[in-house]
């Protein structure tokens, strides 16, 4: 990473991996998965010095968008993706919210669905669209080819896969999103996932146990 500069900020009892995201030359910044404790965020932005110019979504998880309403009225910037398959969570996240205890949650509207091979930027960088679904059926992960680096939400984590017994998950669309979009990114790709420690590729390819039961990484 040179251009590209993030602060993971974990928020929610779920410990999901709000992500502060911006471009080093142009201090032009998004706000990945503002999930909740959204003055946890505003003061990851302070520390870093750089302004926030768009929310993005990786898939309608309560966890991910609690707070991404909120965080829109305070900052007036747009709220970018998921996939617009995931539009049944985003417009019940109030209610999923009150079943985990969960203050604060509002129901969000994206300002802009994203789709496969769209692209959105931040500064003068440059992030492709890849439609995963599976986890969910909206996620969506965002990858910058020059900085080898992608931001994947809940469909693959260090050392294990997202779940698919929640409302629209799908285990086999899942490995598909994963063998099909991810591992070809390559193996020096760094990847942020929704919860957890950072990862690439190539260790994910090598030693994720889920991968391995199930010979996805082998194509
Ligand atoms: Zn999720
Ligand atoms: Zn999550």
């Amino acid at each position: 990473m040179t251009q590209a500069k993030a602060l993971i900020i974990p928020v929610t009892p779920f410990q999901q991996n709000s992500t502060l995201l911006w471009c080093e030359a142009t201090k032009r910044a998004v706000a990945i998965d503002p999930g909740g404790d959204l003055a946890d965020i505003e003061r990851a932005i302070t520390q870093a010095n750089v302004a926030v110019d768009k929310i993005w979504l990786t898939h309608g998880h309560v966890d991910h968008v609690a707070g991404a309403a909120a965080l829109k009225a305070r900052l007036q910037v747009p709220i970018e993706g998921p996939h617009r398959d995931d539009l049944f969570l985003l417009e019940h996240v109030v209610e999923s919210a009150r079943n985990f205890g969960m203050q604060d949650a509002a129901n969000v509207t994206p300002d802009r669905w994203l789709e496969d091979g769209d692209q959105v930027e931040v500064g003068e960088l440059t992030f492709d669209v890849l439609h995963c679904p599976g986890h969910s059926p909206g996620s969506v992960a965002y990858f910058n080819p020059a900085e080898r680096l992608a931001i994947v939400g809940d469909v693959l984590f260090a050392g294990s896969v997202g779940r698919t017994d929640l409302p629209g998950g799908d285990r086999r669309r899942l490995f598909r999103s994963i063998r099909d979009k991810l591992l070809p990114l390559g193996d020096d790709v760094a990847i942020i996932s929704g919860h957890g420690p950072t990862t690439t590729i190539g260790r994910e390819r090598a030693a994720n146990p889920f991968l391995q039961q199930t010979a996805v990484a082998s194509r």
